[in-house]
């Protein structure tokens, strides 16, 4: 098949939009939906100056996604002095895995010369995912831990640095995942949190909950996309998978949503479409404060709905395991 716009060889073919593309349109649309991305989600305040810059965080975990976000955001910023970009590495003591990403980090931020963060859980937490997945004191999928403490560690660095925005580089597959799930398990407060989190209202979020503005650059584009933007780019991206990969729950949802794809092209696409204006009326009503109320977390003084927060719940069970 040929590319649609220029005749050459193509590389892919999108079943949702019906077009072919050859490996300079294909990268070019995906360059260009991540950039419409990042003006909608992340736009850059007026009073950002080369001399008084925005510092953007971007969550660079090695992995095909986070890769391809940086290497984006590098383009696009490069030559301009307004936004300044720190990559932030998160170690969750998961051994041969985790020391592979983080080399793949490595490659890139020198590539790039860009400044970078390596945390690990067990600065933090004083825990390792290696071993929390042995003990598991909750019966809980190792990720259910691994994602709260991941969420921590990202937004309190974020905000040591002083960031203005938090960058993930959750991709189109991981949002309609997130969506479906959310509403399979009728979880109102986690739809109206993709609100805040993902279509600007970014001051009203930070002053609610003090946490840094964050935005999901690639959430238009299809994983399978950002793997072969990665691939084509030649980017340092690492692919095998984590050993405590099981969040089972979230693998039944990917297959059925990739037989639903296949099926019915564009399922993702309207799946997030249906999803962002139910999540704008759940936000709207926890706005006017029929939500749970936000306090401090008796230890971190973390937000939360409860007196300890879930994170601060989690250390305590792995402690006393
Ligand atoms: Fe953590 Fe699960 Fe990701 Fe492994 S797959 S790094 S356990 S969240
Ligand atoms: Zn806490």
């Amino acid at each position: 098949m040929d590319c649609d716009k220029c005749g050459n060889p193509a590389v892919m073919h999108a079943a949702y939009s019906g077009l072919h593309l050859c490996e300079k349109h294909f990268c070019r649309s995906v360059e260009k939906r991540v950039r419409r991305r990042i003006r909608e989600d992340a736009l850059l305040s007026p009073d950002a100056t080369p001399d008084d810059p925005e510092t953007w965080v971007v969550g660079l975990s090695g992995g095909k996604d986070s890769v391809v976000l940086t290497h984006i955001l590098h383009e696009t910023f490069a030559k301009d002095p307004r936004v300044e970009l720190l990559a932030l590495t998160i170690h969750e003591g998961i051994e041969g895995y985790r020391d592979e990403s983080v080399d793949a980090c490595l490659d890139l931020v020198e590539a790039l010369d860009l400044r970078h963060e390596l945390v690990t859980y067990e600065e933090e937490f004083g825990l390792r995912m290696d071993d929390v997945a042995e003990s598991d004191p909750l019966g809980m999928a190792p990720c259910a831990y691994c994602g709260v403490f991941r969420r921590d560690v990202l937004s309190r660095y974020a905000t040591e640095f002083d960031a203005d925005k938090l960058l993930t580089g959750h991709n189109l597959d991981d949002e309609a995942q997130t969506a479906l799930m959310n509403v399979l398990e009728g979880d109102v407060a986690q739809v109206a949190k993709h609100f805040d989190a993902s279509l600007g209202s970014f001051e009203e979020r930070a002053e609610v909950e003090e946490l840094v503005p964050r935005a999901k650059p690639l959430r238009d584009v299809p994983e399978k996309e950002v793997a072969l933007y990665a691939h084509l780019k030649d980017l340092p991206a690492h692919i095998t998978e984590c050993p405590h990969a099981s969040e089972a729950y979230r693998g039944e949802i990917q297959r059925l949503l990739l037989d639903l794809e296949e099926n019915h092209p564009g399922t993702r696409h309207s799946i997030m479409a249906g999803y962002e204006e139910l999540a704008g009326i759940a936000a709207e009503r926890y706005r006017r404060g029929d939500g749970p109320e936000m306090r401090e977390c008796e230890r971190c003084g973390g937000a939360t709905t409860r007196s300890l927060c879930r994170k601060c719940q989690l250390v305590e069970a792995v402690d006393a395991a």
